[in-house]
């Protein structure tokens, strides 16, 4: 089966792209506000939340500095003997930094708990998270997430950067997929 359109391949549209971005611009504005002065460095990790950092920095009203990392979870969330391997890390020394963790979504908390605390050891003087969704269904490492969008039900989503099988990051809405996609029966 061809895929005409990935409009096409949903099965349930569950945050509208208007929306998403109402959100994350309410959120941009607030942290605007509590930012000021402090020289905000934005962090996401990728692939995940570059999407969510591009519509998040650029409503922000204040200078920011944005850095990138990619990262590898190791361990099922559920064990705290789990690894985080970085694959590539900031180019900026985040000690005495103001740091803004912009997230994509929030799963078990395991990758962002370990990132909280590595970034505590690297001396950064605060760090807060801006999380554009939570599955608080299975959250098993809490993590306080300062900046909040949207709570959604245990189930698998993609779009606006999450993908499925690296496809559908492209997607400007979130949404759960057609059952055909995940049984491989569009090429
Ligand atoms: P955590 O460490 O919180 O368990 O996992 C977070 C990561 O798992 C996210 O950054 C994302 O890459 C992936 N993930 C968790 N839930 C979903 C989901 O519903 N859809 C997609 N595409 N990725 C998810
Ligand atoms: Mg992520
Ligand atoms: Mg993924």
């Amino acid at each position: 089966m061809q895929i005409k359109d990935v409009q096409d391949t949903i099965e349930e549209e569950l945050i509208s792209h208007d929306d998403l971005e109402e959100k994350i611009v309410q959120m941009a504005h607030r942290a605007s506000e509590d930012y000021k002065g402090k020289n905000p460095l934005l962090v996401a990790v990728l692939k995940g939340a570059a999407n969510v950092m591009t519509t998040f920095s650029q409503a922000m009203t204040i200078p920011v500095e944005i850095d990138y990392m990619s990262l590898s979870s190791y361990g099922s969330g559920t064990q705290s003997t789990g690894k985080v391997l970085v694959r590539h890390d900031l180019s900026t020394d985040i000690a005495g930094r103001h740091v803004l963790i912009v997230e994509d979504i929030i799963d078990s908390g395991f990758t962002l708990d370990w990132l909280v605390k590595e970034f505590k050891r690297r001396g950064a003087a605060s760090v807060e998270i801006f999380a554009m969704l939570e599955k608080p269904a299975r959250l098993k490492f809490p993590v306080d997430v300062k900046y909040k969008g949207f709570q959604i039900p245990d189930k698998f989503v993609v779009g606006y950067g999450l993908d499925y099988d690296e496809k559908y990051r492209n997607l400007d809405s979130i949404a759960v997929l057609k059952p055909a996609v995940y049984k491989g029966e569009y090429a």
